[in-house]
């Protein structure tokens, strides 16, 4: 669908070679003063490119046909892979990916920072397939009446129907299969948004790794839902894995997936998992990362990075459910956590306390607030977890942790630019000890990384 600020170029080919791959993962081709993006386009591959648009001043072509292939360029798994935007990287062989990552996390850091670094090579999965925990789809109809559902195609409102994805757990295929035969015969209409009309929105599926536990989240346009409690019937008859359904009401006209009311249908509510030996409890609205095998590997490179000491105080901003303080609590005196999102502090606090760990506390509040007022107490914090959302921190937050003077930052981040951002912010006060790229989201080009990060003159 087009966009305002979408301008279509009429269709002309041109020729042109492959230099690299853009933080968005498309690659980059120069033609005479021109950069082109190119999802797909691997470095060192040459060939027939056509226009496809403009948009905020950058320009996109796509493969017309290729005179020279990469030796990274493989078969996908997924024959859509390149129409539905979620993975621009199944045709790129696993190993490059990685290396892809490593230099993005380097290039960031170069052109945000003005920082020189090397970061350690990027931690991949053995297995990268089937790893996200989480999926969520947007619902839609065909010319039969037949329901489908897939992901938006990138930046327009359009759903590309996915059949089977290859980086889900594979107990989501079953369940939004026996949603989209149900729906049908249930009449349940997909929600349109162009006309504001319509029941399901998006369902979302959160599957444990370690119990044998499923959530599904049916998000619908109002809370009145035709046959709501035989529907549910049938679906867990379809899908006896599933432990708990909640129905979700989101009437707002917006990209936010899930609205303020909710409805357990079936079940607890919420499902459980286990992650570095602990327990915990994950609600719909709670932040939960997405690829449990590698969240391991990203704690225990946080908690080791941390060098924590049984004397040490620690702070857990942005905190979720509490996994890393939760995780932090065995290994010194005391944690304090804050978030945002009531659900999951509540989650976060009954978490702890079913795992019988009693050095930690949770906050719900802004974490820069917090931490302002952490800082004119002159609260004793000896070492700060910061796992912030992809927009980063910010100056408040880090003015505040700079006062507070703890002498290790483990900065986790899920977006090197504004990471590479608040750590040369923390620069006047903070050497960059190491970074440590992780692949939670193997066959995208998203990265997540660890900073660690040392106070110039130690305190201790
Ligand atoms: N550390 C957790 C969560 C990281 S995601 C984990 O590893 O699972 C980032 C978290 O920051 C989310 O839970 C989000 O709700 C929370 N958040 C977003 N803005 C915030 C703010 N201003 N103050 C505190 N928490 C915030």
């Amino acid at each position: 669908m087009a966009k305002k600020n979408f301008k279509h170029i009429t269709q002309e080919t041109f020729r042109g070679t492959c230099v690299g791959i853009s933080s968005e993962g498309k690659g980059v081709v120069k033609c005479g003063p021109d950069t082109y993006f190119v999802t797909g386009l691997f470095p060192g591959e040459e060939g027939e490119l056509s226009f496809d648009y403009a948009r905020a001043g950058q320009r996109f072509a796509r493969i017309v046909r290729l005179s020279k292939v990469s030796p990274d360029r493989i078969e996908p798994l997924c024959k859509i892979c390149s129409s539905c935007g979620g993975c621009a990287f199944q045709q790129y062989a696993y190993p490059a990916q990685l290396l892809y990552k490593r230099e993005k996390v380097k290039e960031q850091f170069r052109k945000i920072a003005k920082m020189d670094v090397e970061p350690l090579p990027c931690l991949g999965m053995e297995d990268p397939y089937y790893y996200r925990n989480k999926i969520q789809m947007p619902f839609a109809k065909d010319s039969r009446g037949n329901l489908y559902c897939g992901f938006y195609k990138e930046k327009t409102h359009v759903i590309v129907p996915v059949d089977t994805c290859y980086i889900e757990d594979e107990r989501a295929k079953r369940v939004l299969d026996a949603v989209k035969r149900l729906g049908k015969s249930f009449h349940i209409e997909p929600y349109q948004e162009d006309r504001g009309e319509g029941l399901l929105r998006h369902v979302l599926i959160r599957a444990a790794k370690h119990k044998e536990q499923v959530m599904v989240v049916l998000v619908t346009r109002k809370d009145t839902f035709p046959s709501r409690n035989n529907f549910v019937k049938a679906l867990i008859k379809e899908c006896p894995f599933i432990t708990t359904v909640v129905q979700n009401v989101n009437p707002r006209h917006t990209n936010v997936i899930l609205g303020e009311f909710e409805r357990v249908l079936y079940g607890p509510g919420f499902i459980e998992d286990t992650l570095c030996g602990i327990n915990f409890r994950i609600s719909a609205k709670s932040f939960y990362q997405v690829n449990p095998v590698m969240t391991e590997r990203l704690y225990q490179k946080a908690i080791e990075e941390a060098k924590l000491t049984s004397e040490d105080v620690v702070f857990d901003a942005y905190s979720g459910i509490g996994t890393i303080g939760m995780v932090a609590a065995g290994h010194c005196k005391e944690v304090i956590a804050v978030e945002i999102v009531k659900e999951a502090v509540m989650d976060a606090k009954r978490n702890a306390k079913e795992n019988g760990i009693g050095n930690v506390s949770f906050y719900c509040d802004d974490a820069s607030s917090f931490m302002v007022r952490m800082a004119e107490r002159k609260q004793r914090v000896d070492v700060v977890f910061l796992d912030p959302p992809r927009k980063g921190s910010n100056q408040r937050c880090l003015d505040a942790i700079c006062k507070l003077a703890p002498s290790r930052i483990v900065y986790v981040s899920c977006e090197p630019s504004t990471l590479a951002r608040d750590v040369a912010y923390l620069s006047k006060k903070y050497r960059l000890e190491s970074l440590q790229p992780v692949d939670m989201f193997p066959h995208t080009p998203h990265v997540e990384t660890v900073a660690s990060l040392e106070l110039k003159q130690k305190a201790r």
